[in-house]
């Protein structure tokens, strides 16, 4: 996605993941859980086809992602799902910043700072 607007194939439903601000790999990347080493090999997925994760993200223009049962943020500690929140929202609106600027798919440069660091 970085070399070109190419999609790339969600392995949830099957179509083309054609943004950045979609990519379910591109937010776990940004907040330090996807090893840049297999970020271009690993299947893509939406956001909203992995719930699990997409859950968090609490902002204007993301419509709200409800998981029932054991993975959903209502049965969770809730300081887990607030510094959970804190961070997977950061990471969304990252990848909004990074959709919006002329980024030359240098990826390194894409990580929150924290997420940067633990990856040196
Ligand atoms: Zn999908």
């Amino acid at each position: 996605m970085a070399k070109c607007d190419e999609g790339y194939r969600c392995e949830v439903c099957g179509r083309d993941v054609t943004s950045i601000i979609d990519s379910d790999l591109y937010l776990r990347f940004v907040i330090g859980e996807l090893d840049p080493e297999i970020l271009h090999t690993s299947p893509e997925r939406h956001l909203r086809c992995n719930p699990v994760l997409s859950q968090f993200i609490r902002c204007d223009g993301f419509e709200r992602v409800v998981v029932e049962g054991d993975f959903g943020a209502g049965t969770l500690d809730p300081e887990f799902v607030d510094q959970r929140t804190d961070l997977v929202t950061r990471g969304y609106l990252r990848l909004q910043e990074i959709a919006a600027s002329e980024h030359d798919g240098d990826v390194t440069s894409y990580p929150l700072p924290e997420a940067i660091d633990r990856y040196r």
